[in-house]
């Protein structure tokens, strides 16, 4: 089913690594490499209608012009298992500057506590890239793209592994303008909040926790 501004990276690639990621036996050494290789994918096609400006470039031959992404990147992973994908959005972002949102959920009410904020200071000029590999409730999300926008962030984008329907709907509840980028959309939460099927706990599979 189609959701609007959610747009599910289905490249074959990337879902045979997927695949993977969801499987039991996957340990944490192959998880995180899996995790680091999708999110590069993934990256790909997140910044594809990113604007460009045109740039005098010299070649060796003679002068003409090209192109270059019209605003700098500041990517934000959600603490701790936004870390996971990092690198490989770095990989192909290598200017990127970091924020980092740290919260995690109170597993009795499932909501959301922040503990660690911070963000470069020019965030609200340059293209966003959230992380997070699960929009499970959306609680976190939601946190981090309040405290973007607080922050002066005009152009967001949620860069996840798996959404579920709650999740998209919470976000877009509050933010419908923010597109999530992501390789599939799972079918329901369970009683604690996990994603069925999804992959477990994100964060303990990636440290081996
Ligand atoms: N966070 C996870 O890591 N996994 C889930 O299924 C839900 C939230």
């Amino acid at each position: 089913m189609a959701r609007p501004n959610v747009i599910v990276i289905d490249h074959p690639v990337v879902q045979t690594k997927l695949t993977e990621l969801r499987d039991y036996t996957t340990d944490h050494r192959k998880f995180r490499a899996l995790l680091d290789e999708i999110a590069s994918l993934m990256v790909y096609e997140v910044t594809r209608d990113w604007p460009t400006v045109q740039k005098p470039v010299q070649t060796p031959m003679e002068r003409t012009t090209g192109r270059v992404l019209s605003r700098p990147v500041t990517l934000v992973p959600i603490l701790r298992a936004g870390l996971g994908m990092a690198d490989g959005v770095l990989r192909l972002l290598p200017e990127a500057r970091l924020g980092h949102f740290g919260v995690y959920r109170d597993e009795a009410t499932f909501s959301p506590v922040s503990y660690y904020k911070k963000l470069p200071p020019d965030v609200a000029t340059t293209e966003v890239l959230l992380i997070d590999p699960m929009l499970a409730t959306g609680g976190s999300a939601l946190a981090a793209v309040e405290f973007l926008k607080d922050a002066g962030a005009t152009s967001i984008r949620l860069v996840c592994l798996v959404a579920a329907p709650e999740g998209i709907l919470a976000l877009h509840g509050q933010h419908p303008e923010i597109p999530i980028y992501c390789a599939a959309v799972d079918r329901q939460l369970n009683e604690r909040a996990y994603i069925l099927p999804g992959l477990g706990d994100a964060g303990d599979r990636i440290f081996g926790t």
